[in-house]
């Protein structure tokens, strides 16, 4: 399984040591790339895009061209795990001219909201498809305020969505790339049969 990291800024590395770590508890094989120019992303099963600065992810994106590249990769029904500012950037709309949306995940943030309450915190999350709670690390993280029909709501804290999914793509307000815990990653990219191996063979979860 080959898997993209968006890598124009934010916590790369700890999002690929959880592709890693997802992909060795399923036996999969995996070669992960860290995309930072136009090319790579056709040639990816699986991305992630991070957490960090959605203004300058969203630009770097659309400079190098890869912003078109996640929406053919995501129109082709192949996964995608967008954390925090990565949420913010594959939304549809983010409220702030700033940021140019890729529009690959039919909800609206509010960049920043949580932060206004405190600026970072843990919070335990039931998680449908996750047996036990999983720990949610918030760090200035967006409120998303709208959901479109097609949404499955995963996770809420404190009455908001927090955890996402629609089609191949699964988003979440918090990081669950900086705890030791990858099963976020494991059910996005195990979790459903668009996974694949690198021979291109379909995985059961
Ligand atoms: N609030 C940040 C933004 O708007 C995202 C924060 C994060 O990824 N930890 O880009």
């Amino acid at each position: 399984m080959k898997a993209g990291v968006i890598a124009v800024q934010g916590d790369v590395s700890e999002h690929a040591d959880a592709v890693r770590r997802a992909a060795a508890s399923h036996g999969v094989d995996v070669a992960v790339v860290e995309v930072r120019d136009a090319g790579v992303v056709p040639g990816c099963d699986v991305l992630l895009m991070p957490g960090g600065e959605s203004t300058t992810i969203s630009r770097l994106l659309r400079e190098e061209g890869i912003d078109e590249e996640i929406r053919n990769h995501v129109a082709a029904d192949k996964p995608l795990l967008a954390t925090c500012a990565g949420l913010i950037v594959a939304s549809r709309d983010a409220k702030d001219d700033r940021v140019s949306t890729l529009d690959v995940l039919d909800v609206s943030v509010d960049r920043n909201a949580f932060g206004r309450q405190a600026d970072s915190f843990e919070a335990p999350l039931d998680v449908t498809g996750l047996d036990e709670p999983f720990p949610g690390v918030f760090i200035r993280s967006p409120v998303i305020d709208e959901v479109g029909e097609g949404v499955e709501v995963l996770a809420q804290w404190d009455g908001d969505p927090v955890a996402v999914k629609q089609g191949s793509v699964i988003a979440t307000s918090f990081h669950p790339e900086l705890t030791p815990d990858s099963r976020i990653h494991d059910l996005t990219f195990f979790g459903q049969e668009h996974a694949s191996t690198q021979d291109g063979e379909g995985v059961e979860a």
